[in-house]
């Protein structure tokens, strides 16, 4: 599948600073922000700064630092955010829609982190 990145794409304007975030990491290749729209108490985006549109163009394409950069990224966040098992809340979701089938609304990789209550199953 070749991948055309719409660069009007919302996070695309947040990366270039465009539009305002509640950040919560950035590192060289990913940047990490509140969910404007949160459907748990803590719903973080992770999202690499490269111009990728879903997990699996990005895993296809983009350099091993980025990859590296990217997991490390949401690991960091689950940590701030005190999500990881174990942890304060004790587990979360981390998830990618892509696509149309998929749900996706803003074609630039994220993942969703949710967590802060026990989340319900999410198979329709
Ligand atoms: P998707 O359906 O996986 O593409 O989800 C896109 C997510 O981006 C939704 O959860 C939205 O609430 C979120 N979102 C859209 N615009 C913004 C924004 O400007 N800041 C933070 N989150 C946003």
């Amino acid at each position: 599948m070749a991948y055309v990145y719409d660069d009007q794409n919302i996070f695309a304007k947040i990366l270039r600073g465009e539009i305002p975030n509640k950040t919560i990491l950035e590192t060289e290749h990913s940047l990490a922000f509140h969910d404007i729209s949160e459907q748990a108490p803590v719903h973080v985006l992770v999202i690499p700064k490269g111009p990728y549109v879903t997990y699996d163009h990005f895993a296809d394409s983009a350099t091993d630092a980025e990859i590296v950069d990217f997991t490390r990224a949401i690991g960091e966040v689950c940590r701030i955010m005190e999500v990881a098992p174990g942890a304060g809340f004790g587990g979360f979701r981390a998830i990618s829609n892509a696509g149309e089938a998929g749900i996706q609304e803003v074609p630039h990789l994220h993942m969703h982190i949710m967590g802060g209550r026990r989340l319900g199953r999410m198979l329709e």
